[in-house]
């Protein structure tokens, strides 16, 4: 846990969020700003700043297996979807906590930029 990191702070539920799917290594919920019909936020429990600050490498496959429960319950396997994760200054990432952004619910933009 990371003091001063709203996720961090969504994980403890001082911070309210919409939940889509929860265990005891990751979190799912809903973006407060969705850049589409649905914007859900795949996270890890544990702090890591993002892709590349991982050290467990289970934490990956928990995190895939999130995605996929996500997919599941939101029934998004058919029509489809979108996953991102920013990294760093350039790709303009907000929050310093390894967020997977999966969007879905309406036919996605050509471009990923
Ligand atoms: P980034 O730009 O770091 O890849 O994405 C951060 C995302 O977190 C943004 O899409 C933003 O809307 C979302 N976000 C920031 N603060 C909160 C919050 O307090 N609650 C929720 N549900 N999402 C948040
Ligand atoms: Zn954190």
């Amino acid at each position: 846990m990371e003091e001063n990191c709203i996720f961090c702070k969504i994980i403890k539920g001082e911070i309210p969020s919409d939940k889509v799917y929860e265990d005891e290594n990751i979190l799912a919920f809903k973006d407060i700003n969705p850049a589409a019909p649905i914007h859900v936020l795949v996270i890890p429990k544990k702090h890591v700043e993002n892709i590349l600050s991982i050290e467990d490498e289970n934490m990956l496959k928990e995190l895939y297996d999130g995605v996929k429960k996500v997919v599941q319950i939101l029934n998004i396997k058919e029509s489809g979807f979108r996953i991102i994760t920013n990294c760093g200054k350039d790709a303009g990432q907000e929050v310093m906590h390894l967020h997977f952004h999966v969007l879905a619910g309406e036919k996605l933009g050509e471009k990923i930029k």
